[in-house]
């Protein structure tokens, strides 16, 4: 039987999986997540939690389980598990795809500051404002815990661990988020300047629209790259597409 592992822990991989759960064809799928967030969103179907061990972990992994195609559907900034996921497919030959989301685009009206890295974020952060909206995620608000001068509003699903910023809201939430809902915000905290990753999708993008609305800077850490040579496409369709046209699972 054909064994499609995805590696998850994003919206299109849980779209992935409930489509190809309700493909009753007897394809196998297993979805994998990290285990950091305490209750987190189950894909249907076969699911497992916690890293392989590195890439001769997931290696071994794909050997065991006889795994006849992988999708990295990570979220763009899980670069350590999409560099082991090309590791392990070139150590075993097993065909991976990488399911990446389109990150945002700027638009007239944007007050974007793009930058390579959360370090490089902090940096530049002092100059723009001093009540800072971070929606960058729990682990990375220990890049801007030194920022003595600045008050921070942190956004993310569970609690965030030191090192923290000395002044800082933290607000627990997890998307979609409105439109409606980040202006109050942005309003309500007094935000002068916003932090994002570009994680790209619908469902934490409002902030954006408000940001503009407001005419509030907003910086953009860039995504890291992809590992070389694997296949990347940008949405579900086209992922289900690379999967039915592999030798292994065409004509299931
Ligand atoms: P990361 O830094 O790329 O990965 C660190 C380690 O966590 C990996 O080496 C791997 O451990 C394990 N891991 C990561 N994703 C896994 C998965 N789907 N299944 C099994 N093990 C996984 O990852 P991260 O940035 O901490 O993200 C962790 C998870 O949260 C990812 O699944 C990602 O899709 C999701 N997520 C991340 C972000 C973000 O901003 N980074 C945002 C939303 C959701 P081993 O080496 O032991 O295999």
């Amino acid at each position: 039987m054909a064994h499609v592992l995805l590696l998850g822990g994003t919206t299109e991989a849980r779209l992935l999986a409930a489509a190809l759960a309700a493909d009753s064809s007897g394809l196998r799928v297993t979805s994998s997540l990290a285990g950091r967030v305490a209750e987190p969103r189950l894909p249907a179907g076969e699911v497992r939690i916690g890293g392989f061990g590195g890439p001769d972990g997931l290696a071994a992994w794909l050997r065991a389980e006889r795994v006849t195609a992988v999708v990295d559907a990570t979220h763009p900034f899980a670069a350590a598990m999409s560099g082991n996921a090309a590791g392990a497919a070139a150590a075993t030959g097993v065909p991976l795809l990488a399911l990446r989301r389109p990150g945002w685009a700027e638009v007239p009206g944007d007050r974007w500051h793009r930058v390579p890295s959360l370090d490089a974020a902090a940096a530049l952060l002092p100059a723009l404002g001093r009540r800072v909206l971070l929606t960058s995620g729990r682990q990375g608000i220990g890049a801007f815990a030194h920022l003595d001068g600045l008050h921070f509003t942190a956004r993310s699903v569970d609690p965030p661990e030191p090192p923290l910023p000395a002044s800082l809201d933290v607000l627990l939430d997890r998307g979609p988020f409105s439109l409606d809902g980040e202006r109050a915000l942005l309003r309500g905290h007094r935000i002068d300047v916003v932090v994002t990753k570009d994680s790209g999708g619908a469902a934490t993008a409002p902030k954006l629209t408000a940001a503009r609305e407001l005419g509030l800077p907003v910086v953009v850490v860039e995504r890291p790259p992809l590992p070389p040579g694997v296949p990347a496409v940008p949405d579900v369709p086209a992922a289900l597409a690379w999967l039915a046209g592999l030798a292994g699972l065409a004509g299931r």
